[in-house]
């Protein structure tokens, strides 16, 4: 049974970050997600249903148009498997929970922010303002620590990040002060902690990777949300065993 489950919960994934993408494509230049129809940005052709099977169409067409033969961007089958993968990461670690549902909708947002994030440099309010009160629901829903670890990581996620910006002037913005303190929030005082140095620890390896490669110029800002995506997903999944692990070490 669970293996069906678990093949459910990817396709639906998958399906889900097919979606993602657009959103987080057309959301920050104020396009609608469900209008137009999503086309061939070369030759114009609207695509059809099987040229949007998540992953598969993009592995059977070689990534290519059908019909102008031009290469579509490896992102879009990229985040969709990431998605698929997320949301069977969450259910193979909560099982069928509270916990498990909560991850879900906090890596939907993850994906999201990223793709917006990387794309434009910019985490959209309107997608913050949708996510917020859903998850804000589920994590008071299915609490498992006292509720102020809870406003204390939001507390923490959001001033922490304001500080960066006021004393960095650049670099970070608004948006992510309002991403990690919603991050915060759901994760709890420990894990957002944990998050946030993990974010730093991957943005200045793969930011210090992408100058010696010239990728970027030293002076160019590089997005900080991935980083704060990405360390709050493995926080929120590992987080208890590696604080845990941690303080055994040091006790
Ligand atoms: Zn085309």
């Amino acid at each position: 049974m669970t293996i069906f489950i678990a093949i459910y919960i990817t396709v639906i994934g998958l399906l889900f970050g097919s979606f993602f993408n657009v959103v987080g494509l057309r959301v920050p230049v104020g396009e609608s997600v469900v209008h137009p129809p999503s086309r061939c940005g070369s030759c114009g052709t609207r695509l059809g249903a099987k040229d949007m099977i998540p992953v598969l169409s993009y592995m059977f067409s070689r990534g290519t148009c059908r019909h102008c033969g031009v290469g579509f961007s490896p992102v879009y089958p990229l985040f969709e498997a990431v998605t698929g993968l997320l949301f069977l990461w969450m259910y193979l670690r909560f099982g069928l929970t509270g916990a498990a549902v909560l991850g879900i909708v906090l890596a939907s947002l993850c994906v999201i922010v990223t793709v917006a994030d990387l794309k434009y440099m910019r985490i959209p309010n309107k997608v913050l303002l949708f996510f917020a009160p859903i998850l804000i629901a589920l994590r008071f829903a299915f609490m498992d620590a006292a509720w102020w670890h809870y406003v204390l990581g939001g507390i923490f996620g959001g001033g922490l990040i304001l500080l960066v910006v006021l004393l960095s002037k650049g670099g970070m913005g608004m948006g992510d002060v309002k991403l990690f303190a919603l991050c915060g929030l759901i994760l709890g005082i420990g894990p957002a902690i944990l998050a946030f140095m993990l974010a730093c620890a991957f943005g200045t390896v793969v930011g210090v990777m992408l100058i010696v490669f010239k990728i970027v110029q030293r002076k160019q800002p590089v997005p900080f949300g991935p980083w704060l995506a990405l360390g709050t997903l493995i926080a929120y999944l590992y987080g208890t065993q590696i604080i845990g692990g941690y303080l055994s070490l040091i006790g």
